[in-house]
């Protein structure tokens, strides 16, 4: 007898690739900004504090202005 067994392959990491940065100091990656600002209408500014060694950095990032036209 042969049973046939459909195989299901779960992904067990759910992770979405976002672009997290990694610390400068210790390159361990940041999980979460602590804060954030908006600089001008399409630009953000990300606070990261490292949970490993505490260093804090600041990103800014240019988000694509969404037009309706
Ligand atoms: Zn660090």
């Amino acid at each position: 007898m042969h049973t046939t067994t459909t195989s299901h392959q779960t992904t067990s990491s759910t992770t979405p690739r976002v672009d997290l940065p990694t610390c400068p100091v210790c390159a361990d990656s940041m999980i979460a900004a602590e804060s954030s600002a908006f600089l001008a209408e399409n630009v953000v500014s990300y606070l990261w504090t490292c949970d490993t060694c505490g260093y804090g950095f600041v990103t800014n990032h240019t988000m694509k202005k969404i037009t309706c036209s």
